[in-house]
């Protein structure tokens, strides 16, 4: 096996430098992962809320290793293993009525925006301040952090970014082309910023108004994060698309967009090479069957972090968890690292938590004790 040390400079030679990194992580379990030397971490950041049944559940392994004997691929050409599981899966826990998948949230986003446009014949979105859905061509149009999206302008989209939680603003965008409007639950990627329900249904009403379809990103909140299965169904609002990736299928990649009746893709509409595979689906089926068990247990772990972190003032829906720290974030994700906890800053000056859904109380209790002394 490599060292941190080997590993770190083939990545300085051959690898493109995007990412700002030091920890080689070469196994996980639960929630814990182990680095390159042997160090232990609880890991708070699961893949960017990617490893929600946490590292290797035994089922997950298990369904990705059953099914890569049997097939690893075949084309969208032919019916897929366990495709229409999933689907149905995720019809039942989106109370939406299709489902389409996609090997990434961005693509999920994309399929999104393409499916507002055909099926509406309008042009124009709507989308937030802070909003992150991707780093594709057409997800990064709709993305707002103009640190990522301007150097890569013009993107093709016409776009208008509304203050996120200003509903007079969003009127005032959305007009006779307005195709759809996205927008997050919970701004994951600016650091877990959540906004009033009166917000959502405020949106609801002006797409019913004018037509425009009211898409909801749930890439980071969705499969179960929140202690829902959607963060969106804390509002009682009912969005005509739902997009979701990340926690799906438990670190194999993949997305998924789900639609209201009367919204689908039509032939050759939309398509992908591995999209919805069947190793892809494996793991989705399985994921979902662990989240199942686990969801009741998510709200009441996010209740252990708050309690354990009140002093200071952390923004908590399940296991997503957000603190103001302000520049002191580099500086104290390092600390926490040293303690063997791993925790991420987000946009602005904010801590994430997005730890595995599996997380123990005894292991929730040893990260607010290194929080509490790093923060402190
Ligand atoms: N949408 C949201 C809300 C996200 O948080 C992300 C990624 O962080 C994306 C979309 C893009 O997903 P991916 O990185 O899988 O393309």
């Amino acid at each position: 096996m490599e060292t941190t040390k080997q590993m770190k400079a083939l990545d300085e030679r051959f690898y493109m430098p995007a990412f700002s990194r030091e920890i080689a992580i070469v196994k996980g379990e639960g929630s814990k992962v182990w680095d390159a030397d042997g160090k232990e971490y609880i890991d708070c950041v699961a893949g960017i809320a990617v490893c929600s049944t946490g590292h290797c559940h035994p089922d997950v392994v298990k369904a990705i290793c059953d099914q890569a004997r049997q097939l690893i691929h075949c084309s969208n050409l032919y019916y897929v293993p366990h495709q229409g599981d999933l689907a149905k899966k995720i019809v039942e826990v989106t109370g939406l009525h299709k489902a389409f998948f996609s090997n990434s949230g961005a693509e999920a986003t994309d399929g999104a925006l393409k499916l507002a446009r055909v099926r509406t014949g309008k042009k124009k979105f709507v989308a937030f301040t802070h909003g992150f859905h991707g780093r594709t061509i057409g997800s990064l149009a709709v993305t707002h952090k103009p640190g990522i999206r301007e150097p890569f302008e013009p993107l093709g989209l016409p776009v208008t970014f509304v203050d996120y939680g200003d509903l007079e603003g969003v009127k005032k965008a959305v007009d006779s082309d307005t195709a759809g409007i996205i927008v997050e639950p919970i701004q994951g990627e600016a650091g877990v910023i959540i906004p009033p329900d009166s917000f959502f249904k405020g949106i609801r009403e002006i797409c019913d108004k004018t037509g425009a379809l009211m898409i909801v990103d749930e890439v980071q909140t969705g499969m179960g994060r929140t202690g829902k299965w959607m963060a969106i169904q804390h509002t009682k609002v009912s969005p005509d698309i739902i997009t979701m990736a990340k926690g799906i299928a438990s670190g194999f990649p993949m997305g998924a967009l789900a639609a209201r009746e009367g919204l689908e893709f039509k032939k050759s509409e939309h398509g992908s090479t591995f999209a919805g595979g069947p190793l892809a689906c494996a793991a989705g089926v399985a994921t979902l069957n662990v989240i199942e068990k686990i969801l009741p247990e998510v709200a009441v772990k996010g209740e252990r972090f708050r309690k354990g972190l009140a002093k200071f003032n952390p923004r908590v829906r399940g296991l997503m968890i957000g603190i103001s720290v302000g520049d002191r974030c580099p500086e104290i994700q390092k600390k926490c690292a040293e303690q063997g906890v791993l925790v991420n800053c987000a946009a602005d000056g904010n801590l994430r938590l997005v730890p595995p859904l599996v997380i123990t109380d005894a292991e929730i209790d040893r990260v607010v004790k290194v929080l509490n002394g790093a923060l402190g």
